[in-house]
């Protein structure tokens, strides 16, 4: 299949291509258009003369469209699964590609639904004064490579929904199941409402300096979320940025180890690690710190790792060499620094990014491995015998965005988990979101939200009105 950047609603060829290998078999999936400076010109003043009529567009036609794009890509849900196993590496099982279409599916519909209604802040003898939401403009949107599609329909559709029109740009690795996705999106939307142009970072770095963008919208690293503000600052955007994790997870002398194994497994490994609200540092009370760690160890062995094309695979290759190479770096300097490996901890096979779910013990921070984001499968587990302190340990850290206290007695574990400094807290789970739910970082982990009204405020600007 040939895929194509779509500007005001056709495809737009490109003089030159990049290669998009698949991780499992760097076999070549297809080729990404590399979109130039003029084609983004192009696309933000395709959004910009889109932007006169969708913004002012009745808000149930907006909607309607919203539950279309969902119908539409619904439809094309097995191909698009299929694309995203190719190029981004997750299995099509469990919580894999199907999960992300299917995911996508459901927040688009859910998105469709949200209303940000008129609020009337006074109505007396003295005047009525109302709140409007109004929408912003052009929307620039940059995505990361673990969930290309997801993300982008979370930056898409709540900006569509809300009268704004988009140019958005994937990132480099997976860039081919988003391109699919806003040729599927345009078949319902009319010309220039959202618009993709694919290339190199430096696009990206184009963008958030552009001055037809009004909002920036960014789903990926803290460095590069600090270079977007930085060149976002001249022209004043409005911004969404969410940013890397570092989630702690506590275990309580109380829980039972055979009965969170599992939970404590998929809120780290989902995607084989790479989430950004995924489970990456796991505090463990000493009296059960060995339990714990056998039970994890035991279910790591259910858990066949491998080419996500095959239906029986629970969990893909890592994404790309350069995160591949930063994870096998984290791990030989945890093991410097005395961390026992419990299982995995080497390359398995010479084909594909495949690293081995990796549990290792008695590490703790000043570790690489605690203090930063792996984004990859492996977990450290830090014991610990103060409960007292551990909330103030979890804490210290410049991540904020998830985390999770693990017990028996679920009212013990909401309140320490209600001390924990992040954007989203868990008890006895940890990484699930919902469209109803508002879910961003603070610390270095993010500005703003998504999900829910509070996210869809998001894309708008309010106006007061007196009459
Ligand atoms: P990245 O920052 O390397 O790249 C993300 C995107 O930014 C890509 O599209 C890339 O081309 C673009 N980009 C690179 N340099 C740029 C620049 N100077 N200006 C503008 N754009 C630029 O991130 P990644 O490696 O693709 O994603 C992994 C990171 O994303 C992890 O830290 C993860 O935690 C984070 N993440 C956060 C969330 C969240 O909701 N908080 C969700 C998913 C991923």
């Amino acid at each position: 299949m040939d895929y194509s950047l779509i500007i005001n609603g056709a495809k737009r060829p490109t003089a030159a291509y990049a290669d998009v290998p698949n991780p499992s078999t760097g076999a070549l999936v297809g080729k990404m258009p590399l979109g130039t400076p003029k084609d983004l010109d192009d696309a933000v003043a395709a959004a910009a003369a889109a932007f006169k009529t969708w913004s002012v567009t009745p808000d149930a036609e907006r909607k309607a469209a919203c539950h279309a794009i969902a119908a539409k890509i619904e439809a094309h849900a097995e191909e698009l699964a299929k694309l995203i196993t190719a190029e981004q590496g997750k299995q099509l099982n469990g919580l894999g590609s199907r999960f992300e279409v299917g995911g996508t599916v459901a927040w688009t519909h859910a998105t469709a639904d949200l209303e940000l209604p008129v609020a009337v802040l006074q109505d007396n003898e003295q005047g009525r004064i109302e709140l409007h939401r109004k929408p912003i403009g052009v929307i620039g949107s940059i995505t990361p490579w673990n969930w290309p599609m997801l993300i982008g329909s979370w930056h898409l559709i709540p900006a569509v929904r809300t009268g704004n029109t988009v140019v958005i740009k994937p990132s480099p690795y997976t860039p081919l199941s988003t391109l699919r996705m806003v040729e599927l999106m345009n078949e319902v939307l009319p010309p220039g409402v959202v618009n993709v142009v694919s290339g190199s970072d430096s696009l990206g770095a184009a963008m958030s300096s552009h001055p037809g963008i009004q909002k920036m919208v960014f789903t990926g690293s803290i460095s590069t979320g600090k270079k977007i503000m930085a060149s976002s600052a001249p022209t004043l955007k409005r911004l969404t940025l969410e940013l890397g994790g570092n989630d702690a997870g506590i275990v309580l002398p109380d829980a039972d180890p055979k009965a969170i194994a599992p939970g404590l497994f998929w809120g780290a490994f989902i995607n084989g690690g790479q989430t950004c609200a995924a489970l990456k540092r796991l505090y463990v009370h000493d009296s059960l710190y060995d339990q714990v760690c056998n039970a994890l160890v035991d279910f790591a062995k259910t858990v066949p790792m491998g080419d996500g094309m095959d239906e029986t695979v629970q969990l893909g290759p890592i994404q790309n060499e350069m995160q591949f190479n930063r994870v096998c770096e984290l791990v030989e300097d945890a093991k410097q620094h005395g961390g026992r490996i419990l299982c995995g901890g080497a390359r398995t096979g010479t084909t594909g990014y495949f690293y081995p779910i990796t549990f290792i013990a008695d590490v703790k921070e000043g570790v690489r491995l605690v203090d930063e984001e792996q984004f990859g499968p492996v977990l450290p587990i830090i014991r610990y015998t103060d409960v007292d302190s551990i909330i103030e340990r979890a804490n210290d850290n410049p991540h904020g965005l998830g985390g999770s206290v693990w017990s028996s007695d679920a009212a013990k574990a909401k309140q320490l988990a209600q001390r924990l400094e992040c954007g989203t807290a868990w008890v006895n789970k940890h990484g699930g979101i919902q469209p109803n739910a508002p879910f961003g970082g603070i610390k270095l982990s993010g500005i703003g939200v998504e999900f829910s009204d509070e996210g869809l405020k998001e894309y708008t600007v309010s106006q007061t009105v007196y009459c």
